[in-house]
């Protein structure tokens, strides 16, 4: 389907891809033959590809650009930073001015009562520390048995062995061996896929009551914490039923375990409000953070840690983890900076009250389409879902590949969706304007038609 390739450079770049990169979640031997499609620039909420063709890129790279492409301040503090201090660790009692006044930045934009920070390189090594903190915590509290991690099917937590391990990606455990031990899944609140002849709302609580099953399966005295993501990205932007969350928090009440949410897409803005557990009155103890803390711009993550639980952790002597990254400068120097305009800009201000509305509007008028059975979304975040049938929810012979169809055709088109399946998915930049919302509805809906018609052959 793709147009023969102009720029002899793309033919050298797919060579070397071919000849010496492995690419993350791919198949090797496919892409090697196919050749990567190259991206050369970006500027604003537009990437360019080596053979100069301009693509709406509908998922802020992997949901992380929040304040677009080409932003010359993150270049620049990081060239300031590079300058005065490159690298230094934060290991045997030193540390360096970014990452403590990034630590203070976050800690004033996070809900009440969550003061520290634990940084990190990526969203995985975020989980990977709070495994490893959660069974600290409950041994420095004399409970060492209280070490095991519920959390959800189709949940993403990262692809380290502790993230893929958490995550809840059956075709991710299938490879290595995972779960690791002590980890357990519940089933996930997504209704349009799972919820069967139940109302959203009644498919919510029963969801919800999975976690308690699951506790007193367990055993109240085992479970160390639950992680969950306020709303799941890479499992398909799965917005639980309003009956979901509160359910939750009933639950969570009722048993001595910690709470931790998975704030590494919904973090920093993306539900509208600074956090995505602020979007649904979530208080939890401890929450994963990367993506949108540096717009993507450098690689950093970490993790959010509430002070209750930070009391416990300074009986605790030593905590034997960290990397060699952990608040490396030049990343915290991006993320203040990111964070910075974030602020100053009034970005996620802006997301909530004008266009988030605005998206989610221009979003639903897809829903009339004949593919469609559903289109949701919260803030930035959207969904599509492609059926077969709209009343009864029927999708498509998997066989049939229509969420990639569909992939294929925005692609060629010039728009980044990304496919879960049959559901198609957006998280576009956080600075997105209107009329570049009014240019992806429209790419969007010629893309359905094309897909389509593509059914019908
Ligand atoms: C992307 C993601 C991660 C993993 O982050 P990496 O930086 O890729 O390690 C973890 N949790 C969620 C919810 C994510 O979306």
């Amino acid at each position: 389907m793709s147009k023969p390739v102009q720029n002899p450079k793309t033919r050298e770049w797919q060579a070397m891809s071919r000849d010496h990169h492995l690419a993350p979640f791919s198949d090797f031997k496919q892409l090697a033959e196919k050749g990567p499609r190259i991206i050369t620039r970006a500027d604003g909420v537009y990437l360019w590809d080596s053979e100069g063709h301009k693509i709406l890129d509908a998922m802020a790279g992997l949901w992380c650009v929040a304040i677009g492409y080409g932003r010359k301040e993150l270049a620049e503090a990081a060239s300031r930073q590079m300058q005065e201090l490159p690298y230094y660790n934060m290991f045997f009692q030193t540390a360096t001015p970014p990452a403590l006044e990034l630590a203070k930045v976050i800690s004033e934009l996070a809900p009440a009562g969550m003061n520290h920070v634990f940084f990190t390189g990526s969203g995985s090594e975020g989980n990977d520390t709070m495994l490893r903190m959660v069974r600290h915590y409950w041994a420095i509290k004399g409970q060492p048995n209280k070490k095991v991690i519920i959390s959800r099917l189709n949940g993403y937590h990262g692809s380290t062995v502790a993230g893929a391990s958490l995550g809840g990606m059956t075709y991710m455990h299938e490879q290595g061996d995972l779960p690791i031990p002590g980890i357990v899944h519940i089933p996930q609140p997504y209704w349009f896929g799972e919820g069967g002849d139940m109302s959203p709302e009644a498919f919510g609580i029963w969801a919800a009551d999975q976690l308690e099953q699951k506790i007193l399966e367990v055993g109240e005295d085992n479970v160390a914490a639950f992680i969950a993501e306020p709303i799941q990205g890479a499992g398909g932007v799965i917005i639980p039923p309003d009956s979901y969350w509160p359910r939750i928090r009933e639950i969570l009440a009722k048993y001595d375990i910690l709470f931790v949410a998975d704030e590494v897409i919904c973090g920093f803005g993306r539900t509208g409000e600074w956090f995505g557990s602020d979007y649904y009155g979530n208080a939890p103890h401890m929450m994963t953070i990367a993506k949108g803390l540096t717009s993507g711009y450098i690689p950093m993550g970490g993790l959010i840690v509430r002070d209750d639980i930070v009391d416990v952790l300074n009986q605790g002597g030593d905590f034997n983890h960290g990397f060699t990254y952990s608040g490396h400068p030049v990343a915290a120097a991006v993320a203040l900076e990111n964070l910075r305009i974030l602020r100053e800009e009034g970005i996620v201000e802006r997301v909530k009250a004008e266009t988030a509305p605005y998206l989610q509007k221009s979003l639903q008028a897809l829903a009339d389409h004949p593919l469609v059975g559903e289109v949701r979304g919260v803030g930035m975040l959207g969904a599509i879902e492609l059926v077969k049938d709209k009343t009864t929810r029927a999708r498509y012979p998997s066989s049939q590949g229509v969420g990639m169809i569909c992939r294929s055709h925005c692609f060629e088109n010039g728009l980044i969706m990304r496919a879960v399946g049959d559901t198609m998915i957006i998280s576009p930049p956080l600075v997105i304007s209107k009329a570049e919302i009014d240019e992806l509805v429209s790419k969007a809906r010629t893309c359905l038609d094309l897909t389509a018609q593509a059914l019908l052959v």
